[in-house]
């Protein structure tokens, strides 16, 4: 059986980075730059006031102190979006707000709370100012010329501000996954329908990896094209595999164990090949890789915490790749344990856990269920504890290993 890291060295070689497009400016948040981006003006545009306050000649100000001020007649009010109309001469001064252009002969701007209001018409300067204060020049932050973003950055909040600072409306990324979902089992209702009265005899139970695979490959920044259901039926897994056919990636959950009914390594023989099939991981050990007419496609456990874990180790990096990304694996930092974990020697195992950062590092608390079907492990999860194959079990104060952090991945 392969190794955890078998199966990712498999994923990442066999799927393909996606290729560019051009996108409205706010659909490219957590997508990957795939242009050059240089700045075609300076930031900012022109020497202006950081401050509200009074635009002088540095000089004027030397040796001012509150018991002797310094006067200077006001010639001119600046809001922000204004242009000067005056020069400010020895002598006076410009009312000005944060963002407004500095008037030509100024040097400095002397924040209102250095100042009060001196006889009509002028302000009284309560300390000394030295040339170049409170301004903030044109092009200090970029210069125009200057690099801004190069292909491979991630786009956040700021590096897409500073797109629009610049003036653009729209960006060049890899393009976001396609992605198609099918759910398999003839046990599954949707949620909204009543579970007594529907047309299933007892053992029916709502789907949740519907939610669960939606959710989390929308917080991986991929797109949910469709959600299909199936019973477990040959066709009908057949026939909803080929209507995925369009998709950039394919995602199954349940019928890839050894059961009568699980159809859906079946299927991915008939359509396409299978790469792998059974990780030594827990859990998820019956999760499947392979193409089915040309596409990437994981059949996932049907167990609802499998299917997350397994979308965590392999799917996701996957994604990544897709994406552009550099880094493609989960990150993972080092945490302290704060309670006992066992665990038989075997398959490396992965517990849902809440890691949070103290002021001596990490420390993590692995939840204390661990049922794959139990969803209630999960709730506010942001990690999971990676407990090694030959592990005897993890003590309490040990230092571990943590996929930190889970289940969000725009985050650059
Ligand atoms: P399977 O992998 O199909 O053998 O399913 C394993 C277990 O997961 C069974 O108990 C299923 O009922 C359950 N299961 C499968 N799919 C889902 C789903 N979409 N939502 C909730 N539970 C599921
Ligand atoms: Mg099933």
């Amino acid at each position: 059986m392969l190794t955890v890291d078998e199966a990712q060295r498999i994923v990442l070689q066999s799927v393909p980075q996606l290729p560019a497009e051009r996108v409205p400016l706010l659909d490219a948040l957590g997508c990957t730059l795939s242009e050059q981006v240089v700045a075609d003006l300076d930031l900012p545009p022109f020497d202006n006031s950081a401050m509200d306050g009074y635009a002088v000649v540095a000089a004027d100000t030397s040796g001012a102190t509150p018991e002797n001020p310094r006067a200077l007649k006001v010639v001119e009010d600046l809001p922000a979006g204004a242009a000067p109309a005056r020069r400010v001469k020895p002598g006076t001064a410009a009312r000005i707000m944060t963002g407004a252009p500095i008037p030509p002969g100024a040097d400095a701007v002397v924040m209102v709370e250095r100042t009060r209001p001196g006889g009509p018409g002028s302000v009284a300067v309560l300390e000394p100012a030295a040339a170049g204060d409170n301004i903030r020049p044109a092009g200090e932050d970029i210069r125009r010329g200057e690099p801004a973003l190069s292909p491979g950055e991630v786009l956040g909040p700021g590096e897409m501000a500073l797109l629009a600072a610049l003036g653009r409306t729209s960006v060049a990324v890899t393009r976001r996954p396609r992605a198609s979902v099918l759910i398999t089992g003839s046990e599954l209702v949707a949620p909204g329908q009543p579970l007594e009265h529907c047309s299933l005899p007892a053992g029916a139970i709502y789907d949740s990896n519907a939610t669960l695979m939606a959710a989390r490959l929308m917080s991986a920044g991929a797109r949910v094209d469709r959600c299909l259901h199936a019973a477990d039926d040959e066709r009908a897994v057949e026939e909803a595999l080929r209507d995925c056919a369009d998709s950039d990636i394919i995602l199954t959950t349940g019928g890839v164990s050894v059961g009568q009914y699980d159809f859906v390594k079946v299927a991915l023989q008939r359509l396409g090949e299978i790469k792998f099939w059974r990780v030594l991981m827990k859990p998820g050990k019956p999760v499947a890789f392979g193409t089915v007419l040309g596409r990437p496609l994981f059949g996932l456990p049907g167990n609802p915490v499998s299917a997350l874990v397994t979308f965590e180790l392999l799917v996701a990096p996957a994604l990544r790749k897709m994406m552009g990304r550099k880094d493609c694996l989960p990150p993972t930092v080092h945490a302290v344990l704060l309670s006992d974990i066992d665990h038989k020697p075997g398959r490396r195992e992965y517990r849902q856990a809440v890691t949070r950062a103290t002021d001596d590092g990490y420390v993590v608390q692995a939840s204390e269920k661990r049922g794959s079907a139990m969803l209630t492990s999960t709730v506010g999860a942001n990690s999971l504890v990676v407990v090694p194959e030959p592990s005897p079990g993890l003590r309490a104060g040990e230092k571990v290993t943590v996929i930190y952090p889970a289940y969000l991945d725009w985050l650059p």
